[in-house]
């Protein structure tokens, strides 16, 4: 079955978009060697790229937030970051499960360690749904569920629409607004047999300057899940350190 699929739908490299040969790996090997990964120096809380002595980045030093840990695969930037808006606006399965083969290899084993109940993806505004057609986080929720074998939970949030326009508010207020943007729909844990997680990965394509992260790690908390890991595909950051290199 696999097998015709491909031959069907030829997977794509995530990166140039060329059309791979059904033995071969999803990436070209020269195309996967300029994906520059955040390797081992990576903040605790949100894989952010860090200096080699910090354990947090520097926005989680100065602002602690509401999840505990951070899993992140690649620098946004160049090769990886025209993979990732790919992956955003072209939404191929391919690079869904690449990126997430990605970071299983990298995290997998803490993300065990973590012990999440469910995978959640961080919901697209309804608006840009019906435009895409999928939730590029949803895809990437998908193939990280599957490879650790944890429920998907789709819709444990969802983003509601009309929120007010960001601009002219202060930093707070827009996170304060930003929040209100997200909830759990009500009682879609009320049966026995789904109950709300206690932990869960929270998962999204980037992670720039974290605030959607945060707004839904605070909203999933108020509704009850107590512990949050964010896994993200790219993570940008200024500075890389000996140790952070492209394979
Ligand atoms: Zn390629
Ligand atoms: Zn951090």
């Amino acid at each position: 079955m696999e097998f015709l699929l491909n031959l069907l739908f030829p997977p794509h490299c995530p990166v140039c978009d060329s059309v791979r040969a059904i033995r071969e790996s999803v990436c070209c090997p020269e195309c996967r060697r300029k994906l520059l990964e955040i390797g081992d120096n990576a903040c605790f809380l949100c894989g952010r790229p860090t200096e080699e002595t910090e354990e947090y980045c520097d926005s989680c030093r100065k602002r602690k937030p509401s999840f505990e840990r951070g899993f992140s695969a690649f620098a946004y930037q160049g090769a990886a970051r025209e993979a990732v808006l790919g992956f955003k606006f072209s939404g191929r399965e391919t690079a869904g499960a690449f990126f997430a083969q990605e970071l299983l290899r990298m995290h997998g084993e803490e993300m065990r360690l973590f012990g999440a109940d469910a995978v959640v993806p961080v919901p697209l505004h309804p608006r840009k749904l019906r435009m895409r057609g999928y939730n590029q986080a949803e895809i990437l929720a998908k193939h990280l569920a599957e490879g650790l074998q944890i429920p998907l939970e789709a819709h444990l949030l969802i983003r509601k629409r009309n929120t007010r326009p960001q601009k002219e508010l202060s930093a707070a207020a827009r996170l304060r607004n930003l929040t209100e943007a997200f909830a759990v729909p009500t009682g879609i844990f009320s049966n026995k047999e789904r109950r709300m997680p206690e932990s869960i990965l929270l998962v999204d394509d980037i992670l720039t300057t974290g605030s959607t992260l945060e707004a839904c790690a605070r909203i999933a908390k108020r509704a009850g899940v107590r512990r949050v890991a964010v896994v993200t595909v790219c993570c940008a950051g200024e500075f890389f350190s000996a140790g952070q290199r492209a394979m």
